[in-house]
Order: structure tokens, then sequence, then C-alpha cells
């Protein structure tokens, strides 16, 4: 597997959302008009419609100027990716280019990795059968794998005019960071590349202007423990001794308590959900 990487260096954003656009237009997602929120930012957050949005920070610098920052969220396709470990259905996977995928042929829509995603950046979507029946799929951003099967690059990164995204393998992109990162040193004195060990590194790797919790970014965040216990010891011991049908059972039932959304904190998940 080839490791690629998306490098975003939001201090080139311009905010002018071309990428999401972009991502609209590539993945067929239809418009979701939203209530105006009092800032120029266009959506409050992703959703299995808008798989990024550009969001629009004021915020007050270290010379009491008032500035807007700029990021491209979506998703941050974890090495270590939470989502991946908790989907009881193995749905979701790493592709041979690193990025993390979903295939919905096996998705059955139980939500645990909206739940435990630690960037809240994957979302629910409902459907109807042909009966009326209503079912659910997990959506998120692929990084346009099928673009990168066709030698293409994301159709976020083609698009942006300033430069502030790039894609490449992932030593050539952490260089390209850290080159950054020392260039707008002067400007942005807490700047920093944003990699977080915590979930293995990510696909999605900035550079960013501020701390992260300027940019609403947990500063460490992590695979949930139940996450880690449940994928690496639960299940596979679990389908030695039961086998995989029974396991499958039992296992419906224990991820239910593991993962129930009910009085989970906020530092496992940053926030508002997207269901
Ligand atoms: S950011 Fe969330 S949805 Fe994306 S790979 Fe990481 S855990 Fe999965
Ligand atoms: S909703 Fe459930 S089955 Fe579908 S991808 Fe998420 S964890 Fe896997």
């Amino acid at each position: 597997m080839t490791d690629y990487v998306k490098f975003v260096d939001v201090t080139k954003c311009d905010g002018c959302r071309a990428c999401m656009v972009a991502c609209k237009n590539w993945n067929d997602l239809p418009a979701e008009p939203q209530e105006f929120l009092g800032s120029v930012q266009s959506h409050k957050k992703v959703s299995a419609d808008t798989w990024n949005v550009l969001e629009y920070i004021e915020h007050e610098n270290g010379r009491g100027d008032l500035e807007y920052l700029f990021r491209h969220s979506s998703c941050f396709h974890c090495h270590d990716a939470a989502c991946e470990k908790v989907c009881p259905e193995d749905a979701i996977s790493h592709s041979k280019f690193g990025t993390v995928v979903i295939d919905h042929d096996k998705c059955v829509g139980c939500g645990y990795c909206v739940q435990n995603c630690p960037f809240e950046v994957i979302s629910l979507k409902t459907y109807k059968d042909k009966n009326g029946k209503e079912y659910r799929k997990s959506q998120k951003c692929t990084m346009c794998t099928d673009r990168l099967e066709e030698g293409l690059q994301p159709a976020c990164v083609t698009t942006c005019h300033t430069g502030a995204m790039q894609f490449g393998q992932r030593n050539a992109m952490l260089q390209k960071a850290q080159q950054r990162l020392q260039e707008v040193k002067g400007r942005f004195p807490n700047a920093q590349i944003y990699n977080p060990t915590g979930v293995g590194g990510t696909n999605t790797i900035y550079v960013l202007g501020e701390k992260p919790t300027v940019y609403g970014l947990p500063e460490t965040p992590k695979v949930p423990i139940s996450a880690l216990a449940w994928k690496d010891y639960a299940q596979p011991v679990g389908k030695m001794m039961l086998g995989a049908t029974t396991m499958a059972v039992v296992g419906a039932f224990i991820t239910n308590r593991l993962f129930n959304k009910e009085g989970k904190g906020h530092q496992e998940n940053g926030g508002d959900r997207n269901e």
C-alpha cells in the first residue's frame, strides 16, 4: 500500500469554497440549503450530503486584531481509524492508497462509526427501498478514491486556486508541511502541523495557523479504548470461541452497550452529532 496524503495549508486558503462545490459536483451530492448561521460559513459542519465544509473562524490574534481563519474540514482518513475498528460488518476499510472507504453493500446503518469518530465527520443518511421501507447507510468523504484509481487527484485539491491543498506520497507531503511551517512562523507564531499520533497519524494533514482548539479540533484525539478492546481483542477471541455467526449476534448486543451514545462525554466525540 502506498500511503497518500492530502496536505492542507490553511494559511494559504482564501475561503472561496470552490473545494465544497467541486466535492458536490464530483460525488453527485445534492445541495443542502441551510438556515443563516450568523456567519459567512455556509454549513455548520459536514453531513451525509456535504462531505467537506469550509469553516470560517473569527479570531482575535496576538496583536489584538480580528481576523478570519479558514479551514477546509473533511474526513481525516486516520491510520488507526476508529470508524473501521468499531464497524461490526467490516464495511469500512483502508484502500491501497491509505484512504478510508465504506462498502455500502455491507453497511447496515448501525451508526457505531458515527458515534466513535473523534472528528465527527461521518454521518448516516436515510434511504427508502422500493416498498417504502427506510434503511440507513454511512456517508463521508472518500478522498475521491474513485479518482485516485484513475490516476487523478481529489476534486477539492484539483480545484483549489491558491495551492492551499496538495496531494502526494506521505513523506513528500510531510516535508512540504515542515517547510511551510518554517515559512509561516513569523506571521503565525502558534502555527503547527496537525497529524495526531493518537489516531496513528492521518492522511489529511494540516498546517494550522493557530492551536487546534481554535479550529475546533481536539488537541490529542484518540481511538476510544472501547473501540480498541472491541476490534482487537473481543471480536477475534469471540469468533474463535463461538464461531462467526454466534459472535455476530453477541456482537450486536455488546456493541450496542459499548457504543451507546447515551451519556457519552464530549472528550471522546467532540460535540454535536450528525445523525
Ligand atoms: S476522521 Fe472519522 S470517519 Fe474519517 S477515518 Fe478517522 S475515524 Fe473514520
Ligand atoms: S453504520 Fe454500522 S455497519 Fe455501517 S459502516 Fe458504520 S459501523 Fe459499519
